[in-house]
């Protein structure tokens, strides 16, 4: 890794990036499927929620009642699992017992989701009403979709070419700095211009040169579209096994000439514009 902050979470006041996530569905201790925090101000998002993300959260200082909204990249089970536990969390009477509704923003296929989960466990998913809402983002082909965020902090979508569900997310803070997340993600649609310039890209590197991975990037594909883009720095992550046996910094050093990191679980990451 370079540049690495090893900080703790619990004391995050200025604008940051928390890796929560830095894995895939395959168990590793040391690799939680995808969860992202950016926090802001008064304000904190969690970006994915794959299985187990948000007691990851809660470890670091964000309970359901820390936090004031989810985006969700896409609904792949390492992405989005926990709008299980969500769901089942928000029955209950304690968190967020008073607040306005926390909202999910994500292409329409995650409130389809969310639904179909609350099929499959009749009755133990259905949370009262106004304890969470749902945000459809609906950028088009070649166009970027704008909203905003609790906080007045902006929010730009993108298409992303993974899966129909798929869209990328920029959060242009309130404070300056402009951080993107590509969720999974190869190259195409509209990643390039959603990152375009970004203080920090969060991209996914899963597969490696000698065995790719259909749908997914590598480090050196990863690092020739953080080039295009012209990010700040790029943080790499969504390791799979095998290509954390390849010296992945150096690969995308290849094709990407500033700061590189390779997320870790717990990386606490300053975000300064
Ligand atoms: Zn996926
Ligand atoms: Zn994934």
């Amino acid at each position: 890794m370079e540049d690495a902050d090893t900080g703790s979470a619990h004391s995050v006041s200025r604008p940051a990036l928390v890796v929560l996530g830095s894995g895939t569905a395959v168990p590793r201790r040391d690799r939680g499927t995808s969860c992202y925090i950016v926090a802001a101000g008064d304000a904190a998002f969690l970006i994915d929620l794959g299985p187990g993300a948000l007691h990851r959260a809660a470890c670091a200082g964000y309970d359901l009642d820390a936090l004031d909204a989810i985006l969700v990249t896409h609904i792949h089970p390492d992405h989005c699992t926990d709008l299980i536990s969500l769901q089942f969390a928000l029955r209950n009477p304690g968190p967020r017992a008073g607040r306005e509704p926390l909202g999910v923003w994500g292409h329409s296929s995650v409130e389809d989701q969310a639904r179909r989960f609350r099929e499959a466990f009749p009755g133990w998913l259905d949370a009262p009403p106004g304890r969470w809402d749902f945000h459809a983002v609906t950028p088009q082909a070649g166009s970027l979709w704008h909203g905003t965020l609790p906080g007045g902090h902006r929010l730009v979508a993108g298409c992303v070419a993974h899966h129909a569900s798929s869209v990328g997310y920029r959060l242009e803070l309130r404070e300056g700095p402009i951080v993107a997340f590509s969720g999974d993600a190869t190259e195409g649609g509209d990643l390039v211009e959603l990152a375009r310039g970004a203080d920090v890209f969060v991209l996914e590197a899963a597969g490696s040169d000698r065995d790719p991975i259909e749908g997914h990037l590598t480090p050196r594909r990863a690092g020739a579209l953080a080039r295009a883009a012209g990010v700040g720095r790029l943080v790499l992550t969504h390791f799979y096994p095998d290509v954390l046996n390849d010296p992945i910094a150096a690969q995308a050093r290849e094709t990407f000439e500033g700061p590189i990191t390779l997320a870790q679980d717990g990386w606490v990451h300053p975000l300064m514009s």
